[in-house]
């Protein structure tokens, strides 16, 4: 441990359960000495944040369904009132119908699209927009986004089109709130089997193809994410903003599998 964020207070938005991506960015920012609060989406999941927020020495939890603009809000009020001051926040929030993350993207549905869009990217927007009120001292903000943002993916669907339209709504932001002191940044991780990560169709095979594929022949973890996200929300990063930082083991940049692959 360096300390490199001591002193800091922070949100996290997206903890369901220990194999969250946000989970493993929560554990690398405590250990580094982050304060942090917890947003959590209903009881049921309530119960399961309140151990891990209270492993990393957290009692700062509150509800939040980001579909309830009046939740959101009341989020960030007490946040004023018990912090008066942010330094950064993580958006780890996606949602789509399950049953939309398979097939056709052309059957989308008028319904799916807009609540996907919602939860998934116009959310973060929304966020950062009361965050960014309470970063007083200038902040750092980080949301999670996936390669199927600008490569088609099969099942991706939706989603990548939400991703697509939240890596540009990273990059107004960071326009909109870089005279302030404030960057805005994403991190695009490989496939990790989380419950979220479930709900695509083939998620296994996905994850296995990239595991082969990948030039470090390997699937990132919570924790590979985790320490890649100490660098975008601490000041060692202080010159960085606008960027959609790939955690992937590198697997965008190839364009074809493997001659390993290829000749199994
Ligand atoms: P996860 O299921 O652990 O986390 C998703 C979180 O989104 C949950 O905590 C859930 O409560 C929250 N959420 C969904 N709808 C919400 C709503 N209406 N209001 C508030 N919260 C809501 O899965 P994860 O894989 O850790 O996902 C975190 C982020 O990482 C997502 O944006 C996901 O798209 C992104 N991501 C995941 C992968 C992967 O392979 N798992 C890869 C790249 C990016």
């Amino acid at each position: 441990m360096t300390g490199i964020m001591q002193g800091k207070r922070g949100l996290i938005m997206g903890v369901a359960n220990n194999h969250s991506i946000a989970w493993g960015i929560s554990k690398a920012l405590a250990a580094e000495g982050a304060e942090l609060a917890f947003t959590f989406q209903g009881e049921a999941l309530g119960k399961r944040v309140k151990p891990l927020a209270a492993e990393v020495g957290s009692d700062f939890l509150l509800p939040c369904d980001v579909e309830d603009l009046a939740s959101v809000d009341s989020v960030f009020d007490e946040i004023r009132a018990r912090w008066g001051k942010l330094d950064f926040i993580v958006h780890a929030i996606g949602f789509s119908d399950k049953n939309e993350l398979k097939g056709l993207y052309a059957n989308t549905t008028r319904d799916n699209f807009t609540r996907t869009m919602v939860i998934s990217c116009f959310s973060f927007t929304e966020i950062a927009k009361r965050a960014a009120d309470l970063m007083v001292e200038g902040g750092s903000m980080l949301t999670l986004t996936y390669n199927g943002s600008t490569r088609v993916i099969p099942n991706y669907n939706v989603m990548g089109v939400a991703k697509a339209a939240l890596e540009a709504s990273v990059r107004y932001l960071a326009a909109d709130y870089g005279p302030r002191g404030i960057r805005v940044n994403a991190i695009s991780a490989g496939p990790i089997r989380t419950l979220a990560g479930a709900g695509i169709s083939d998620a296994r095979a996905i994850l296995s193809w990239n595991q082969r594929n990948a030039p470090l022949r390997k699937s990132v973890t919570i924790d590979n994410v985790g320490s890649s996200s100490l660098y975008l929300l601490s000041d060692l990063s202080a010159g960085v903003t606008g960027e959609i930082h790939f955690v992937d083991a590198g697997y965008n940049i190839t364009s074809m599998p493997t001659l390993e692959t290829l000749s199994s």
